[in-house]
C-alpha cells in the first residue's frame, strides 16, 4: 500500500515555523532595546558632559573673582584698582550667563537646589565686592582694613561656599554617569548572554524545522512513487507497473536463458455481478480477487497487477509451464473455497476466474507482444472452453523451448 502523509506531521511543521517566527521576534526585541539602551548612555552622557563643562567653567570664573578681589587689595594705584574691580563686574556677567545656561540643561532636583543657593549667594557677594571698591576708593587706612576684612571674612568664604557647591553638583554628575555605564555595561552583557542563548536556540531549532521538512518531502515522494506504481482500488500493481516489470523481467529471462511465465486472469460474468450487486459491491469483489491473486504467487520476484477493468496478470520469473500451471490451478482452488456469490453467473453459484497462460524462453525471433498474445489467446480459449479454467499457450515458435 502506499505510506500516507502523516498530517500531524504537517501540524508539527507550522509549529515548529511558528516557534521559529517567536524566536526571531525575541531576537529583535532584544536588539531594539539593546540599541535604545546605548543611545540612551549616549544621551545621559553628553547632557552630563555638558553640565559639567559649565560647572568648571562657573568654578574657574568664581576662583577667578577671588583672585581678582585679593589683587584689587594689593594694589597701590587707584586706577589700576578700579581697572580691576571692572574685571571682576566682567566676570560677573560671564558667571551669570554660564550660571543662565545650566539652568536652560535638564536638572536633578539636588542640582536645582544648590543652583538656587549660588544664586542666592551670588548678589550678596557682588554687593560686599562693591562695598569693598568704595571702602578701597576712600583711600584711608581704616577703609582698607575693613575692606580686607570684608574680602577674607565674608567675600571669600562665600566664594568658597559657591565653589563647593559646584563641586558637589560635579561629583554627583560624574557618579550618575559612572553608575549608568556600570549599570549599562550590566545589561549589556545579560542581553549578550541572553542574544547568544537565543540564537543557540533558534539554530537548534531550524535544524529540527529542517530536519521535519525533509523527512515530509522524503514521505511525499515516497508516496507520489508508491501511487504512480499501485492501483487506486487494490492496491496491487498497476498497469503501469506491470508493463514496467515485465519488460524489466523479460530482459532478465534474455540474459539468464531461463523461462518467464505470464498468466492473464479475467473475472467470469463480472458485468453480471455488476448488475445484481451494483458497482460498489462489485470493487469490493475485485478487492477480493486480487487479494486471492496476491495470496497464490509466493515467491519473493513473483508480481500480481491489475490489467485493467476486471483482468488481472500475474508474471512469474524463471518459471516454467508446469510451475505456472501449479500457481493458476492454486489460484482457480482459491477462488472456489472464497465461494463470493454470483448468483447470474452461467456456470456457479459464485465467481469464477478464467485463465490463460502463457511461458517463454526468450528467443530473438520470439518478442514480448508474442507473448503477450500467446497469453490472450489462451485466456480467450478459457472463456470459450466454457470459463472456470486454465488453458496453456504454446507457442509453435517456442514449442522446443517450454
Ligand atoms: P466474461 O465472463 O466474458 O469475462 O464476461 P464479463 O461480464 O466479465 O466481461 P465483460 O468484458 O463483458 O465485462 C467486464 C465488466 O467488468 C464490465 C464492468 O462493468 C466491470 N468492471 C471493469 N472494471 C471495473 C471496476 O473497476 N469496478 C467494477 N465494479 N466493475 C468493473
Ligand atoms: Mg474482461
Ligand atoms: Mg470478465
Amino acid at each position: 500500500m502506499a505510506p500516507q502523509i502523516k498530517t500531524h506531521s504537517t501540524q508539527h511543521l507550522v509549529i515548529g515555523y511558528i516557534a521559529l517566527a517567536i524566536l526571531f521576534v525575541a531576537l529583535w526585541y532584544v536588539d531594539t532595546r539593546q540599541i535604545k539602551e546605548q543611545q540612551e548612555l549616549i544621551n545621559s552622557t553628553s547632557l552630563a558632559t555638558q553640565k559639567m563643562r559649565l560647572i568648571a567653567d562657573l568654578i574657574e570664573i568664581a576662583r577667578k573673582r577671588t583672585r581678582l578681589s585679593h589683587e584689587m587689595l594689593a594694589l597701590d594705584d587707584l586706577f589700576a584698582k578700579d581697572d580691576v574691580y571692572l574685571n571682576i563686574e566682567n566676570l560677573a556677567g560671564l558667571f551669570s550667563e554660564k550660571l543662565n545656561a545650566l539652568k536652560k540643561l535638564p536638572l536633578k532636583d539636588d542640582e536645582k537646589q544648590i543652583l538656587i543657593l549660588q544664586q542666592n549667594i551670588y548678589p550678596q557677594v557682588m554687593d560686599m565686592l562693591g562695598e569693598v571698591l568704595i571702602l578701597v576708593l576712600e583711600e584711608t587706612e581704616q577703609g582698607d582694613m575693613l575692606a580686607r576684612n570684608l574680602i577674607i571674612h565674608e567675600i571669600v568664604p562665600l566664594q568658597e561656599k559657591i565653589v563647593d557647591g559646584f563641586m558637589r553638583i560635579m561629583s554627583s554628575i560624574q557618579k550618575d554617569v559612572s553608575d549608568g555605564t556600570n549599570e549599562s555595561t550590566e545589561k549589556h552583557q545579560i542581553n549578550a548572554t541572553f542574544r547568544y542563548t537565543l540564537v543557540a536556540i533558534i539554530f537548534i531549532a531550524s535544524l529540527g524545522v529542517l530536519f521535519k521538512v525533509m523527512t515530509l518531502m522524503l514521505n511525499i515522494e515516497k508516496s507520489l512513487q508508491s501511487d504512480s506504481l499501485t492501483d487506486g482500488l487494490t492496491g496491487i500493481a498497476n498497469r503501469r507497473c506491470f508493463d514496467h516489470m515485465l519488460s524489466h523481467e523479460w530482459k532478465k529471462a534474455q540474459r539468464s536463458k531461463k523461462p518467464l511465465s505470464l498468466l492473464l486472469i479475467d473475472i467470469d460474468y463480472f458485468k453480471k455481478y455488476n448488475y445484481i450487486y451494483g458497482h460498489q459491491e462489485g470493487d469490493q469483489g475485485l478487492v477480493e480477487v486480487s487479494q486471492v491473486i496476491q495470496s497464490a504467487t509466493h515467491r519473493q520476484s513473483d508480481i500480481a497487477a491489475r490489467y485493467g477493468g476486471e483482468e488481472f496478470a500475474v508474471i512469474l520469473p524463471e518459471t516454467d509451464t508446469a510451475g505456472a500451471l501449479t500457481v493458476a490451478n492454486g489460484l482457480l482452488e482459491s477462488i472456489q473455497t472464497k465461494k463470493i456469490p454470483h448468483q447470474e453467473s452461467d456456470i456457479e453459484d459464485f465467481l469464477t476466474l478464467s485463465i490463460g497462460i502463457a511461458t517463454a524462453i526468450p528467443v530473438p525471433k520470439y518478442d514480448l507482444e508474442s507473448l503477450l498474445k500467446s497469453a490472450d489467446d489462451a485466456l480467450y480459449a478459457s472463456k470459450e472452453n466454457g470459463r472456470n479454467q486454465v488453458t496453456v499457450h504454446i507457442a509453435k515458435s517456442i514449442e522446443s523451448l517450454t
